[in-house]
């Protein structure tokens, strides 16, 4: 792709200071990318990793997020297909990359492996994919995990990313806001026979 995400936000990237999690190391040495130990490039990751993550930027459904293949211009649904045929409950999201074989292995190390390190990484790539839906809120709130799920986890990994970007995107943090009895939003997946 070659694209830098962060190249046009004028946002220091997370490869620079504390953002990177690497306890201020990066301002005295060379951060190490977060899935290679190589350098890191501007997005935190190694040029090739870069390279090969699909990050999903403008034009993107409203609805879920998704990208679509072409822009349709102004005249165009700003919603994809299924979308329009089976609206989610919630009203807008928006995704960092797509899931796929160049993603899959980061996500899944913070999912599953502890690895709070990346979560300023992630916030920052949300904060520019939802720059339209975050300029327009007026807090961040994570999802909360089914308590369950939260001890073979240990940790929340929306909160994680939920408490960097409401501080970098100026907003209030709401650890609270939410109330359930689990992640309706994995429910939802999982009905519509995604994953989660
Ligand atoms: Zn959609």
């Amino acid at each position: 792709m070659g694209r830098d995400p962060f190249a046009r936000t004028g946002r220091r990237s997370p490869a620079h200071g504390r953002d990177n999690g690497s306890d201020g190391g990066g301002r005295l040495f060379p951060p190490v990318a977060w899935d290679a130990a190589e350098p890191a490039g501007s997005s935190g990751l190694t040029a090739d990793g870069f390279s090969r993550a699909t990050f999903l930027e403008a034009p993107v459904c409203d609805g879920c997020g998704a990208g679509f293949e072409f822009d349709g211009g102004a005249f165009a649904a700003d919603r994809c297909a299924a979308c329009l045929a089976k609206p989610y409950a919630f009203q807008r999201a928006r995704a960092a990359c797509v899931y796929d074989d160049a993603s899959r292995d980061l996500i899944l190390k913070f999912k599953h492996g502890d690895r709070h390190e990346h979560a300023p990484l992630f916030a920052r790539w949300i904060s520019r994919a939802a720059a339209d839906l975050i300029a327009e809120a007026d807090a961040v709130a994570p999802v909360p995990l089914h308590p369950f799920r939260l001890i073979s986890r240990r940790f929340n990994q929306a909160a994680e990313i939920a408490r960097p970007l409401a501080r970098m995107s100026g907003l209030a943090y709401l650890p609270d806001a939410w109330c359930g009895r689990g992640a309706p939003t994995a429910r939802a997946a999982r009905a519509r026979g995604g994953g989660g």
